[in-house]
């Protein structure tokens, strides 16, 4: 995923703040991390702009719900994000951080989800 598509994920975030964080005080903050990325010069924005994606679960989890977004990012990554789990199906995705302590099911069709590889 290069700066420009970032940029556009990051954009398009921000439209949807009030949906992905409900927290207000939380939402100003991520808002002014992705509104400070956003404005840093075109070339050197990618780091800042990819810290501002993962700076709070709502984004995150946003980012991931998408197989497609999330399968072209991965390969980006420097550093995981949490581990994605996607339905064999391909009708469901989530990402955890802390490894769960048995297998998760996806709430659709109750397949076990696999632990999305690059
Ligand atoms: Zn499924």
């Amino acid at each position: 995923m290069d700066e420009n598509e970032l940029r556009q994920l990051a954009e398009e975030a921000r439209r949807r703040l009030a949906e992905l964080i409900p927290d207000e005080h939380e939402r100003r903050q991520a808002d002014g991390e992705l509104a400070h990325a956003l404005n840093e010069p075109p070339g050197s924005a990618k780091p800042a702009l990819m810290e501002a994606l993962r700076s709070h679960e709502g984004i995150r989890r946003w980012v991931a719900a998408d197989t497609d977004r999330i399968v072209g990012q991965l390969g980006d990554l420097t550093e995981p994000i949490g581990v994605l789990y996607v339905c064999p199906q391909k009708n469901y995705t989530v990402v955890r951080e802390i490894p769960p302590d048995g297998e998760l099911l996806c709430p659709k069709d109750g397949s076990v989800l696999e632990r999305y590889t690059s």
